[in-house]
Protein backbone atom coordinates (compact mmCIF):
# COMPACT_ATOMS: atom_id res chain seq x y z
CA UNK A 1 0.00 0.00 0.00
CA UNK A 2 3.25 1.95 0.81
CA UNK A 3 6.28 2.34 -1.79
CA UNK A 4 8.95 4.41 -1.40
CA UNK A 5 11.56 4.20 -3.64
CA UNK A 6 14.85 6.07 -3.81
CA UNK A 7 13.54 8.72 -2.37
CA UNK A 8 15.74 11.74 -1.01
CA UNK A 9 15.09 14.98 0.37
CA UNK A 10 17.18 18.31 1.21
CA UNK A 11 16.39 21.08 3.52
CA UNK A 12 18.43 23.41 1.61
CA UNK A 13 21.64 21.97 2.07
CA UNK A 14 20.58 19.85 4.59
CA UNK A 15 20.74 16.04 3.21
CA UNK A 16 17.66 14.44 5.55
CA UNK A 17 16.58 11.49 3.22
CA UNK A 18 19.26 9.42 1.37
CA UNK A 19 18.33 6.82 -0.86
CA UNK A 20 14.89 5.35 1.47
CA UNK A 21 13.46 2.80 -0.22
CA UNK A 22 10.66 1.00 2.43
CA UNK A 23 7.83 -0.80 1.25
CA UNK A 24 4.33 -1.32 3.30
CA UNK A 25 2.15 -3.91 2.51
CA UNK A 26 -1.91 -3.56 3.67
CA UNK A 27 -2.23 -4.59 7.14
CA UNK A 28 1.29 -4.25 8.09
CA UNK A 29 2.79 -2.62 11.13
CA UNK A 30 6.19 -0.83 11.14
CA UNK A 31 7.74 0.65 14.14
CA UNK A 32 10.35 3.32 13.11
CA UNK A 33 12.75 4.56 15.50
CA UNK A 34 16.47 5.79 15.76
CA UNK A 35 17.92 9.31 17.33
CA UNK A 36 16.58 12.70 17.46
CA UNK A 37 16.95 14.69 14.30
CA UNK A 38 17.48 11.01 12.36
CA UNK A 39 14.52 12.19 9.79
CA UNK A 40 11.91 9.37 11.23
CA UNK A 41 9.31 12.25 11.35
CA UNK A 42 10.49 13.80 8.36
CA UNK A 43 10.17 10.64 6.14
CA UNK A 44 6.49 9.84 7.85
CA UNK A 45 5.52 13.16 6.50
CA UNK A 46 6.46 13.09 3.18
CA UNK A 47 4.00 10.00 3.09
CA UNK A 48 1.12 12.34 3.19
CA UNK A 49 3.22 14.83 1.70
CA UNK A 50 3.24 17.20 4.68
CA UNK A 51 6.94 17.41 3.00
CA UNK A 52 7.80 17.05 -0.22
CA UNK A 53 10.72 14.97 -1.77
CA UNK A 54 13.08 15.90 -4.21
CA UNK A 55 14.26 12.59 -5.56
CA UNK A 56 12.69 9.17 -6.05
CA UNK A 57 9.06 8.24 -6.19
CA UNK A 58 6.70 7.88 -3.27
CA UNK A 59 3.56 5.63 -4.16
CA UNK A 60 0.56 5.64 -1.83
CA UNK A 61 -2.48 3.25 -2.37
CA UNK A 62 -1.69 2.64 -5.74
CA UNK A 63 -1.14 6.75 -6.53
CA UNK A 64 1.93 8.26 -7.36
CA UNK A 65 2.96 11.54 -5.21
CA UNK A 66 3.31 14.29 -7.49
CA UNK A 67 2.73 18.03 -7.63
CA UNK A 68 -0.45 16.97 -8.66
CA UNK A 69 -2.66 19.02 -6.23
CA UNK A 70 -5.56 15.97 -7.02
CA UNK A 71 -3.60 13.17 -6.31
CA UNK A 72 -2.53 15.11 -2.82
CA UNK A 73 -6.16 15.43 -2.02
CA UNK A 74 -6.79 11.89 -2.44
CA UNK A 75 -4.07 10.51 -0.71
CA UNK A 76 -4.66 13.22 2.02
CA UNK A 77 -7.98 11.44 2.18
CA UNK A 78 -6.35 7.66 2.62
CA UNK A 79 -3.74 8.71 5.03
CA UNK A 80 -4.50 9.60 8.63
CA UNK A 81 -2.48 11.45 10.82
CA UNK A 82 -1.51 11.60 14.91
CA UNK A 83 0.97 13.67 16.31
CA UNK A 84 2.89 14.04 19.24
CA UNK A 85 1.23 17.06 20.07
CA UNK A 86 -2.36 16.12 19.80
CA UNK A 87 -3.08 19.13 17.31
CA UNK A 88 -6.89 19.46 18.32
CA UNK A 89 -8.84 22.59 17.50
CA UNK A 90 -9.10 24.00 21.19
CA UNK A 91 -12.03 26.26 20.30
CA UNK A 92 -14.11 23.16 19.32
CA UNK A 93 -15.85 20.62 21.20
CA UNK A 94 -14.34 17.27 21.35
CA UNK A 95 -17.41 16.09 18.98
CA UNK A 96 -17.37 19.03 16.40
CA UNK A 97 -13.41 18.34 16.81
CA UNK A 98 -14.23 14.64 15.24
CA UNK A 99 -16.91 16.20 12.60
CA UNK A 100 -15.29 19.13 11.50
CA UNK A 101 -13.44 17.27 7.95
CA UNK A 102 -16.68 14.72 7.66
CA UNK A 103 -18.84 17.32 7.63
CA UNK A 104 -16.88 19.81 5.43
CA UNK A 105 -14.57 17.99 3.32
CA UNK A 106 -16.15 15.07 3.02
CA UNK A 107 -20.02 16.09 2.89
CA UNK A 108 -21.23 13.50 4.95
CA UNK A 109 -24.77 14.35 6.75
CA UNK A 110 -24.21 15.77 10.12
CA UNK A 111 -26.57 12.74 11.58
CA UNK A 112 -24.23 10.36 10.18
CA UNK A 113 -20.90 12.29 11.06
CA UNK A 114 -22.17 12.64 14.94
CA UNK A 115 -22.82 8.75 14.64
CA UNK A 116 -19.71 7.72 13.23
CA UNK A 117 -17.95 10.23 15.71
CA UNK A 118 -19.64 8.67 18.77
CA UNK A 119 -18.84 5.04 17.25
CA UNK A 120 -14.66 6.01 17.41
CA UNK A 121 -15.01 7.72 20.57
CA UNK A 122 -16.51 4.77 22.09
CA UNK A 123 -13.77 2.75 20.77
CA UNK A 124 -11.08 4.90 22.68
CA UNK A 125 -13.07 4.74 25.41
CA UNK A 126 -13.95 8.32 26.04
CA UNK A 127 -17.64 8.62 24.98
CA UNK A 128 -18.65 10.45 28.13
CA UNK A 129 -15.92 13.58 26.72
CA UNK A 130 -17.94 13.98 23.67
CA UNK A 131 -19.30 17.60 24.90
CA UNK A 132 -16.35 19.26 26.86
CA UNK A 133 -13.09 21.13 24.86
CA UNK A 134 -9.58 19.64 24.69
CA UNK A 135 -8.14 21.88 27.22
CA UNK A 136 -10.73 20.08 29.73
CA UNK A 137 -8.72 16.50 29.12
CA UNK A 138 -6.19 14.78 30.21
CA UNK A 139 -3.13 14.39 27.60
CA UNK A 140 -3.82 10.91 27.35
CA UNK A 141 -7.56 11.76 26.43
CA UNK A 142 -6.52 14.32 24.10
CA UNK A 143 -4.79 12.25 22.08
CA UNK A 144 -7.30 9.25 22.00
CA UNK A 145 -9.42 12.03 20.95
CA UNK A 146 -7.14 13.07 17.89
CA UNK A 147 -6.48 9.09 17.02
CA UNK A 148 -10.31 9.17 17.01
CA UNK A 149 -10.66 12.01 14.88
CA UNK A 150 -8.10 10.77 12.61
CA UNK A 151 -10.43 7.43 12.37
CA UNK A 152 -13.39 9.41 11.26
CA UNK A 153 -12.41 9.74 7.45
CA UNK A 154 -11.91 6.02 7.53
CA UNK A 155 -7.84 6.04 6.45
CA UNK A 156 -6.30 3.02 4.82
CA UNK A 157 -3.33 3.92 6.72
CA UNK A 158 -2.80 5.67 9.83
CA UNK A 159 0.58 7.36 10.63
CA UNK A 160 1.81 7.71 14.28
CA UNK A 161 4.31 10.12 15.05
CA UNK A 162 5.45 9.80 18.80
CA UNK A 163 1.95 9.68 20.23
CA UNK A 164 3.13 9.15 23.47
CA UNK A 165 6.52 11.24 24.08
CA UNK A 166 4.44 13.70 25.48
CA UNK A 167 2.28 12.14 28.19
CA UNK A 168 2.93 11.47 31.53
CA UNK A 169 3.80 7.92 32.68
CA UNK A 170 0.55 7.08 33.57
CA UNK A 171 -1.45 8.33 30.50
CA UNK A 172 0.69 6.01 27.87
CA UNK A 173 -0.46 3.02 28.60
CA UNK A 174 -4.44 3.96 27.45
CA UNK A 175 -2.64 5.13 24.46
CA UNK A 176 -1.23 2.36 23.60
CA UNK A 177 -4.07 0.41 24.32
CA UNK A 178 -5.96 1.86 22.07
CA UNK A 179 -3.68 1.81 19.23
CA UNK A 180 -2.67 -1.72 20.12
CA UNK A 181 -6.70 -2.29 19.39
CA UNK A 182 -6.12 -0.59 16.23
CA UNK A 183 -3.82 -3.39 14.83
CA UNK A 184 -5.67 -5.99 16.05
CA UNK A 185 -8.36 -4.41 13.31
CA UNK A 186 -6.05 -4.97 10.83
CA UNK A 187 -5.52 -1.19 10.11
CA UNK A 188 -1.84 -0.62 8.16
CA UNK A 189 0.08 1.61 11.03
CA UNK A 190 3.45 3.32 10.82
CA UNK A 191 4.54 4.24 14.26
CA UNK A 192 7.28 6.12 14.62
CA UNK A 193 7.94 5.17 18.72
CA UNK A 194 10.31 3.97 21.55
CA UNK A 195 7.91 2.47 23.07
CA UNK A 196 9.80 -0.82 22.81
CA UNK A 197 7.15 -2.98 24.02
CA UNK A 198 4.47 -1.84 21.82
CA UNK A 199 7.17 -2.57 19.45
CA UNK A 200 8.38 -6.45 20.35
CA UNK A 201 3.96 -6.31 20.95
CA UNK A 202 2.62 -5.29 17.32
CA UNK A 203 5.46 -4.42 15.37
CA UNK A 204 5.69 -7.02 12.28
CA UNK A 205 9.15 -5.16 11.44
CA UNK A 206 11.40 -2.74 13.61
CA UNK A 207 12.97 -0.17 11.23
CA UNK A 208 15.95 2.02 12.45
CA UNK A 209 16.92 5.49 11.07
CA UNK A 210 20.40 6.78 11.50
CA UNK A 211 21.35 10.21 9.98
CA UNK A 212 18.69 10.02 7.12
CA UNK A 213 19.40 6.35 6.41
CA UNK A 214 17.05 3.11 7.03
CA UNK A 215 20.45 1.71 8.68
CA UNK A 216 18.58 -1.71 9.76
CA UNK A 217 15.08 -3.74 9.46
CA UNK A 218 14.28 -6.57 11.18
CA UNK A 219 11.35 -8.38 12.45
CA UNK A 220 11.26 -7.22 16.43
CA UNK A 221 12.49 -10.92 17.86
CA UNK A 222 15.70 -10.33 15.56
CA UNK A 223 15.60 -6.68 16.09
CA UNK A 224 15.90 -6.15 19.54
CA UNK A 225 17.77 -9.50 20.51
CA UNK A 226 20.51 -10.08 17.10
CA UNK A 227 20.91 -6.19 16.04
CA UNK A 228 23.40 -6.85 13.09
CA UNK A 229 24.36 -2.92 12.72
CA UNK A 230 26.69 -1.71 15.33
CA UNK A 231 24.63 2.19 15.30
CA UNK A 232 21.26 -0.17 16.03
CA UNK A 233 23.20 -1.26 19.04
CA UNK A 234 24.57 1.47 20.45
CA UNK A 235 20.79 3.36 20.14
CA UNK A 236 19.39 0.12 21.82
CA UNK A 237 22.36 -0.17 24.39
CA UNK A 238 20.95 3.88 25.32
CA UNK A 239 16.79 3.21 25.20
CA UNK A 240 16.51 0.08 26.78
P1 LIG B 1 13.10 13.60 16.66
O1 LIG B 1 13.33 12.24 17.24
O2 LIG B 1 13.80 14.65 17.45
O3 LIG B 1 11.65 13.91 16.41
P2 LIG B 1 13.42 13.04 13.81
O4 LIG B 1 14.15 11.77 13.54
O5 LIG B 1 11.94 13.01 13.71
O6 LIG B 1 13.87 13.60 15.24
P3 LIG B 1 13.28 15.09 11.79
O7 LIG B 1 12.29 15.94 12.50
O8 LIG B 1 12.80 14.32 10.63
O9 LIG B 1 14.02 14.12 12.82
O10 LIG B 1 14.46 16.04 11.37
C1 LIG B 1 15.59 15.55 10.68
C2 LIG B 1 16.57 16.69 10.48
O11 LIG B 1 16.03 17.65 9.60
C3 LIG B 1 16.92 17.43 11.76
O12 LIG B 1 18.31 17.71 11.74
C4 LIG B 1 16.13 18.71 11.66
O13 LIG B 1 16.80 19.77 12.31
C5 LIG B 1 16.03 18.93 10.18
N1 LIG B 1 14.78 19.60 9.81
C6 LIG B 1 13.52 19.15 10.09
N2 LIG B 1 12.58 19.98 9.59
C7 LIG B 1 13.26 20.99 8.98
C8 LIG B 1 12.87 22.16 8.26
N3 LIG B 1 11.59 22.45 8.05
N4 LIG B 1 13.85 22.95 7.78
C9 LIG B 1 15.16 22.65 7.96
N5 LIG B 1 15.60 21.56 8.62
C10 LIG B 1 14.68 20.74 9.13
MG1 LIG C 1 10.39 13.54 15.00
Amino acid sequence: IIGMDGVNKWFGQFHVLKDINLHVARGERIVICGPSGSGKSTMIRCINRLEEHQKGSIVVNGVELSNDVKAVENIRREVGMVFQHFNLFPHLTVLENLTLAPLWVHKVPRRQAEATAMSYLERVRIPDQAKKYPGQLSGGQQQRVAIARSLCTNPKVMLFDEPTSALDPEMIKEVLDVMIELAETGMTMLCVTHEMGFARTVADRVIFMDQGEIVEENVPEEFFLNPQNERTRAFLGQIL
